[in-house]
């Protein structure tokens, strides 16, 4: 008996979780017989639809139907949660830790493939921002979108509860950075949250409530048009936001974020959202990079000049044929991410049983976005919409996109009750501590200081 073809994914998300999809339903004879494999190393077992963080920071999605637990979706491949930590290409070998080696202290495995599909993404590309380490917040996972809003809803507990009218601004001033998507949706969404919220506050108006949006260049949502981005901003700063464009975070040290405006804003909050680099993986494979980090991959998601290595996603540099001219890339985002991972799949199936590959070519849609509830922003196909329908449209296009029936239907059903019922102001910032109320209980009690024996009450003097 032949041994399997062994095809590794690296990477759980739109790009890793769409192709192994693809492919268990491409090889679907070929797994059954055991003349392929595919094993996926991911580090959390669910794929995260991040389009959809932003309302799940304002409390409209639940974190649970945000992601997408990849042992159901992909049962005919092994899971592995783990982290890959550099890959030998030419030796066909990934090294990468599990939580089973963590705990057997083994250290390091190693893995041989003979197909690798890297997809490991991107990370937020911060800047060296003095501050920025210690203080920013990001906004790329389930985590730090639920622990951003807890955190803001816990700043308007600490404005209220204080005297320090110091603390208390600072406890009510926002600062995002970056005015893509992400920061622009979490941005919306969150001060639209905040400002229902407040109402539950007896010394919090919504005026309190200071958002700031610093964006370097003199637009924002380049991912909507020129024009749809001048009306977001004229919407943005209708709601009083303070949208700041030519502008770039200089520090945040010790709480005070300073801007290349001059201005200097005290702040318990910096989120920061300007703009992502391939994930600290790639660079540790010995595979073709371009300047920008991203791997260098031809129309057909081959990895250039390498035999048996796939890329796509924010990871992958592919060129867009579209384009007409030479040098365009297309753009890291969750639209070219999924296309490109039907062609991917397909060329893999089709690399296996020795038929030509086909070529990525898709012309970028446009986009929408959303602004808070029942208000957004879209231009798809030449359509510009803004306001409700864009809220809507943004709704419907991503309900429509969320993998599985499961995850659809109770995201609808969510949407369906808030309509319903008010919105949800709770914060669960305990839950990120959930061993505190017991560490507690179970401290021993405090050694007593200089007790004298008739101090106790159960105690009597000889
Ligand atoms: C808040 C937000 C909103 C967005 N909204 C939109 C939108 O409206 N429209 C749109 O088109 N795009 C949107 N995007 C962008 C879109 O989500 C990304 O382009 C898309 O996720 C890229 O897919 P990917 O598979 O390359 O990366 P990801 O989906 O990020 O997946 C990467 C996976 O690799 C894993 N990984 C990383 N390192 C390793 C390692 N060393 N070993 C193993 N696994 C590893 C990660 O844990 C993750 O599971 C948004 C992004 C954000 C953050």
């Amino acid at each position: 008996m032949t041994e399997p073809v062994r095809i590794l994914v690296v990477g759980g998300g739109y790009v890793g979780m769409y192709t192994a999809l693809r492919l268990q339903r491409q090889l679907k004879t070929e797994l059954r017989s055991r003349a392929a494999e595919i094993t996926v190393v991911t580090p959390d077992p669910y794929m995260t639809y991040q389009p959809f963080l932003p309302e799940a920071a304002a409390g409209s999605i639940s974190p649970r139907h945000v992601v997408v637990p990849l042992r159901r979706v992909l049962d005919r491949c092994r899971i592995v949660i783990g982290e890959v930590h550099s890959i030998d290409h030419a030796k066909r070998t990934a090294t990468l830790s599990t939580l089973a080696t963590e705990e057997e202290g083994a250290g390091h495995v190693r893995l041989g493939y003979d197909e690798l599909v890297i997809a490991p993404g991107s990370v937020s590309r911060a800047l060296p921002v003095p501050g920025l380490a210690d203080h920013g917040i990001g906004f790329k996972t389930v985590e730090e979108a639920i622990g951003l809003r807890n955190h803001v809803i816990e700043q308007m507990d600490i404005a209220s509860s204080t005297r320090d009218p110091a603390i208390r601004d600072a406890a009510l001033t926002f600062v995002f950075v970056g005015g893509g998507y992400a920061g622009v949706e979490a941005l919306a969404e969150l001060e639209d949250m905040a400002r229902y919220t407040a109402r539950y506050y007896h010394n919090i108006k919504p005026e309190d409530l200071r958002w700031i949006l610093v964006e370097a260049t003199d637009r924002i949502l380049p991912e909507v048009g020129e024009e749809m981005g001048r009306y977001a901003i004229r919407e943005l700063r209708a709601r009083n936001i303070d949208v700041r464009l030519g502008t770039r975070l200089e520090s945040c040290e010790n709480r005070v974020a300073v801007l290349s405006d001059g201005s200097r804003l005290p702040t318990r909050t910096v989120v920061w959202t300007a703009g992502v680099k391939p994930a600290p993986l790639v660079a540790a494979t010995d595979l073709p990079r371009n300047e920008r980090g991203r791997i260098v991959c031809t129309p057909y998601l081959t990895v250039d000049g390498v035999e048996h290595a796939w890329a796509a996603g924010d990871a992958a540099a592919v060129p867009d044929v579209t384009a007409g001219e030479p040098g365009k890339e297309y753009a890291p985002n969750a639209q070219h991410a999924v296309r490109q991972t039907k062609v991917l799949a397909e060329n893999i199936a089709a690399s296996l049983r020795g038929q030509p590959l086909k070529e990525y070519a898709h012309a970028y849609a446009g986009s929408v976005a959303s602004l808070g509830l029942h208000k957004g922003v879209a231009h798809v196909y030449g359509r510009k919409l803004k306001g409700y329908p864009a809220w809507f449209m943004h709704r419907a296009y991503h309900l429509s996109r969320v993998p599985t029936f499961n995850r659809k239907a109770r995201v609808l059903a969510e949407w369906t009750l808030s309509g319903l019922f008010k919105r949800e102001i709770v914060s669960l910032g305990s839950l990120e501590h959930p061993r505190a109320e017991f560490e507690l209980a179970a401290a021993p009690p405090p050694a007593p200081k200089d007790r004298s024996p008739g101090d106790s009450p159960g105690e009597s003097s000889a």
